[in-house]
């Protein structure tokens, strides 16, 4: 049986997504983030290899596959954070809306301001909810007419200012794993940032804090792009508009090394995959 039913239910497990995408999608895809034949190296190691990808404006891009894949480094070279790891580099090109993100004059400060991130565990700095947030705009150096503007509208975006409206000046450590989540998202929007980079941001939450971020990745997808490394198969179904697929292959030179297996509309890669270690993975056979 190929008929697309018997795929639904080869792939129960995982919810079928809507279709979330539309021909107009199609033909105004209109790419912020593109790699060409990426391959990134820690000291000798070419932990990803080849990797052409594109990232669409205002979209959500998950990026799936079994653990050591090399999803969270190919995420990282993305705000150019792999320069902070020693020994780590790349080969091929990644472009910022048409721009060589790893030209020699390009500001890793503002590239890092421009496509801000979030961590697998929340990390506020040990100071008030509101100094979390004007952290940034005054590092920045920013002559702001009111930060208190700036810490209500990030804190709103994120969908946190309900909750912490009444305790500003009270420590971020306090608020719930959720929230302390929530938080660094409306840091990371504090700076007006373009894109924004998740890295498993809700691998340390419970459910429904999980789902209260992926409500809101979805809410602001209106006005940023963005990226997620989620391990979770139901999570990426459910949140975004493409998936890209990695797994981890030995190759002609006898290492290991991740690969971009495919990158489609994500109901595309739930459904019909192009590729068939795509399905193995997706239908829980392998990974
Ligand atoms: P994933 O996010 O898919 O789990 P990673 O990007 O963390 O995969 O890792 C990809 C490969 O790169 C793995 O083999 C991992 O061991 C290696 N790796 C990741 N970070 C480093 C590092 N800082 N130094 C050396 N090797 C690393």
């Amino acid at each position: 049986m190929t008929d697309s039913s018997s795929r639904d239910t080869v792939h129960s497990s995982v919810p079928i997504p809507q279709a979330t995408h539309t021909e107009e999608d199609e033909r105004t895809f209109a790419p912020v983030i593109e790699t060409t034949d990426l391959s990134v190296y820690y000291g000798d190691y070419e932990a990803v290899r080849g990797v052409d990808m594109l990232f669409g404006h205002n979209m959500i891009t998950a990026m799936i596959g079994p653990s050591g894949c090399g999803k969270s480094t190919v995420l990282r070279c993305f705000n150019r954070m792999n320069d902070l790891i020693p020994g780590a580099r790349i080969k091929g090109t990644v472009t910022y809306h048409g721009q060589n993100m790893y030209a020699d004059e390009v500001d890793t400060i503002e590239v890092r301001r421009r496509v801000g991130m979030v961590f697998q565990k929340p990390n506020p700095f040990p100071k008030s909810i509101y100094d979390n947030i004007a952290y940034g705009p005054k590092v920045n150096g920013w002559k702001v007419d009111s930060m208190d503007d700036i810490v209500e509208e990030a804190l709103t975006k994120a969908a946190l200012w309900d909750e912490v409206k009444d305790k500003l000046k009270q420590s971020a450590l306090a608020l719930s794993g959720g929230q302390q989540q929530r938080l660094c998202i409306a840091r990371c929007i504090a700076v007006q940032p373009d894109v924004i980079l998740m890295d498993e941001p809700c691998a340390s939450l419970d459910p429904i804090a999980t789902s209260k971020i992926e409500d809101l990745m979805q809410a602001l997808a209106n006005d940023y792009t963005i990226i997620i490394v989620t391990h979770n198969m139901q999570q990426a179904a459910r949140v975004s508009d493409r998936t890209a697929f990695f797994t981890a292959e030995v190759d002609d030179d006898g290492v290991r090394h991740g690969r971009l297996v495919e990158m489609d509309w994500t109901k595309n890669i739930f459904t019909t995959p192009a590729d068939s270690r795509t399905e193995a993975y997706i239908s829980g056979r392998f990974g």
